[in-house]
């Protein structure tokens, strides 16, 4: 993926999530989650489960410093 700041070539990593599902919520939908499960107000984040368990898929330029995370379609 190419950074949309400086179009270099961005690292591939993760961002743990330990049994949480990814997920995006607005600011107004504050609430505290039980694992495994999504907010019915949530954009589902691209993830991976693994033997580590579950984490986000994330992008990070070392340039600009900054983190991009996919919404799944
Ligand atoms: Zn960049």
């Amino acid at each position: 993926m190419k950074c949309p700041y400086c179009e270099r070539e961005m690292q591939k990593g993760y961002i743990p999530t330990d049994n949480i599902p990814a997920q995006w919520l607005p600011n107004e939908k504050r609430q505290s989650l039980f694992k495994l499960k999504y907010s019915k107000d949530c954009k589902k984040i691209v993830s991976e489960n693994t033997a580590f368990g579950m984490h986000a898929i994330a992008y990070y330029c070392g340039d600009c410093g900054i983190v991009l995370l996919n919404e799944e379609r």
